[in-house]
């Protein structure tokens, strides 16, 4: 089991796939995905770093990128990680862009749950917030996960000042007979969006002080809900959550760790620098030294981020870590 100087458990791990994507969200990459020229970990890089994980205690790994759609061995890196390293809880966080073509391979190849990005629900403000007009196909992609059998479908939400903040009984309303779990999440500052940041950032209190106000009770938080807040309502299907980085105890109930694209460990989202495990990803026979490493690494983990104090990190976007 990995456990912090803290005594914070870690069964959790969001691992990027790429830093590609095809979307140009304005708070993300808002010129688009400029190429750069990493070799992203292979198919047996991340088998080993998976089975390490495992053995250490890791019982979720959640596929994150960039678009981790866009990666052509997707379904074979799935599989994987199921059958053969047997991840017990596999999801995926994606745009869904491309889950009307994909959502059934997916599922067989033995995906369990999945959190799609959605931003509004009126196309003409998504295309102005993630710069294409693909709303109504991610609803219908949602609509089709569910009929499919995905038991824990999530929607995140970035709550956005003077965009989609006048969306709050929109989103209510999909929740109504969808057992989805949207979640509003509170913008993060970044090293590519600042002025971006101070424009638009908006802190999640004022929605959920609506949730309380319309009859929404807090759910009791579990060891695996992590730093988001859930509400129910016994009028609807679905769960309304808030994640607010910027909250005091955001960091107390911290849970996962998180992998780059290239096998960099990186101890806090809001951190400086990774610590790249590649050379130990190479062949099975490191898998002692490479769990040794993380679990030394994580002894560095720091008990919260300086957010509040201005420092947010050396991360320029999301988009390289997978939020
Ligand atoms: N491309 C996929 C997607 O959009 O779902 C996965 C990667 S994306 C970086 C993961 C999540 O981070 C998305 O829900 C996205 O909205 C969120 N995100 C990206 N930049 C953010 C920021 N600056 N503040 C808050 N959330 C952000
Ligand atoms: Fe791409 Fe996701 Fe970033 Fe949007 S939030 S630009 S979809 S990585």
């Amino acid at each position: 089991m990995l456990v912090d100087n803290y005594s914070r458990k870690f069964k959790y791990l969001r691992l990027s796939l790429t830093e590609k994507c095809n979307f140009k969200c304005s708070y993300c990459l808002p010129n688009g995905y400029k190429g750069c020229s990493a070799k992203y970990l292979d198919l047996n890089e991340i088998t080993n770093l998976a089975f390490a994980f495992k053995e250490l205690g890791i019982e979720k790994i959640r596929l994150t990128g960039g678009e981790p759609t866009l990666r052509p061995d997707l379904i074979k890196i799935i599989q994987t990680l199921k059958e053969v390293v047997g991840i017990n809880h596999l999801a995926l966080t994606t745009n869904g862009f491309r889950l009307k073509q994909d959502l059934e391979k997916l599922k067989c190849a033995g995906l369990d749950s999945l959190n799609v990005s959605l931003d509004s629900m009126q196309e003409s403000k998504f295309k102005e917030i993630c710069g294409t007009e693909k709303s109504r196909d991610i609803r219908y992609s949602i609509d089709h996960a569910l009929r499919l059998g995905f038991k824990n479908v999530k929607l995140n939400c970035v709550l956005l000042r003077d965009l989609n903040d006048n969306e709050f009984f929109d989103f209510l309303e999909f929740a109504k007979s969808r057992p989805v779990s949207i979640r509003f999440i509170e913008l993060m500052k970044t090293g590519d969006n600042k002025s971006y940041y101070e424009r638009h950032y908006l802190p999640v209190t004022s929605f959920e002080q609506k949730l309380r106000e319309s009859g929404w009770e807090q759910l009791a938080s579990t060891s695996v809900s992590g730093p988001a807040k859930e509400f129910y309502h016994s009028n609807f299907a679905g769960r309304i959550g808030f994640i607010s980085p910027y909250s005091k105890d955001f960091c107390t109930t911290c849970n996962r760790l998180r992998v780059s694209s290239v096998g960099g460990l990186r101890l806090c989202l809001f951190g400086q620098g990774d610590i790249s495990l590649r050379d130990l990803l190479q062949s099975s026979d490191d898998r002692k030294r490479l769990k040794v490493m993380i679990a030394t690494a994580l002894k560095l983990k720091p008990q919260s981020h300086r957010l509040n104090e201005g420092l947010f990190g050396d991360m320029c976007s999301l988009s390289a870590i997978g939020g």
